[in-house]
């Protein structure tokens, strides 16, 4: 699934191609799961111009110009599992066919560009919203928490999202609400980097571990940035081009392998739980005892 690297090296990619254009028309090549009818869909993007793109956690929002007297709108992409966002030049070559049997919608800029929407699992959304009706706008958007790279998530706000929490660290990651952007890769690599067992309780943690598990999380998304994501299975960038953050990887996908840190030859581990799976060094990241995977009285 795209994470927060991945969404952002795809809005980075998408921004200069797209902002200033102007949408000429919508193609809605197979139905799709948005929050209007394809018709109403088509009618109200059609004719608006592109004012910017920006990521919030794993969404893609295009700011859209007022039209036709209506206020200025926004679409947002949530691009779940396998969703590609891919910007076609005009006269570029017909999309790879496994991708163009999934586009579900296009959208024709003035300059004869393209930019396809596809969806190879069917389960990304694209969602509508004109002007401030923030209800239409989705339940994950509306409750997502701080963004890890912002300069006000600081370890005391991560301390406090955590420490009042009995679940696995490794879920409370997770959890968009606690924190914006990670998901099942970016956590393993962070606690694999902080020396955090997936399974120790949230509350559990030290005040030190808190701070290396908040540098770690910097750390970790800012490379995987600057490496412009993460490729292990269909993930792309508005260009189509695949990211190189998969060739640094430490724990993630490693199960079997031997742990990257200087000194450690230990064996990475995967444990599955509730559907997941968790990838760790059991030497870097030792399992809480009883007594150090406590939580205070009052949780
Ligand atoms: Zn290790």
């Amino acid at each position: 699934m795209p994470e927060l690297p991945e969404v952002e090296t795809i809005c980075r990619s998408l921004r200069p191609r797209l902002v200033g254009r102007s949408i000429v028309s919508v193609r809605v090549i197979r139905p799709f799961i948005a929050n209007r009818s394809p018709e109403e869909f088509a009618r109200e993007v059609a004719g608006r111009n592109i004012e910017d793109l920006s990521r919030h956690g794993k969404y893609l929002l295009l700011r859209l110009s007022r039209a036709r007297g209506s206020a200025p709108a926004d679409l947002i992409f949530h691009l779940m599992m396998a969703g590609r966002l891919i910007h076609r030049p005009p006269g570029a070559g017909p999309l790879p066919e496994v991708v163009a049997r999934h586009t579900h919608l296009a959208l024709i800029l003035d300059d004869q560009s393209e930019l396809a929407w596809a969806d190879l699992r069917h389960f990304g959304r694209v969602h509508l919203v004109v002007g401030d009706a923030r209800d239409e706008a989705p339940r994950g958007l509306r409750n997502l928490g701080p963004e890890p790279l912002a300069g006000d998530f600081t370890p005391a706000v991560l301390a406090a999202r955590l420490l009042s929490r009995r679940a696995p660290v490794k879920q409370v990651l997770l959890d968009q609400r606690v924190v914006a952007g990670i998901g099942n890769i970016y956590a393993d690599e962070t606690l694999h980097r902080a020396g955090i067992h997936p399974g120790r309780r949230a509350c559990s943690l030290t005040s030190d571990e808190v701070v290396a598990l908040h540098a770690a999380i910097g750390q970790t998304l800012s490379e995987a940035i600057a490496c412009r994501g993460t490729t292990v299975r269909s993930y792309v960038d508005g260009a189509g081009l695949p990211g190189g953050f998969q060739d640094r990887l430490r724990v993630y996908g490693r199960a079997g392998e031997a742990c990257l840190r200087p000194g450690c030859k230990a064996v990475v581990e995967r444990l599955r739980k509730g559907g997941r799976s968790s990838h760790f060094c059991p030497r870097c990241q030792r399992e809480g005892t009883d007594v150090r995977n406590s939580c205070p009285d009052r949780l």
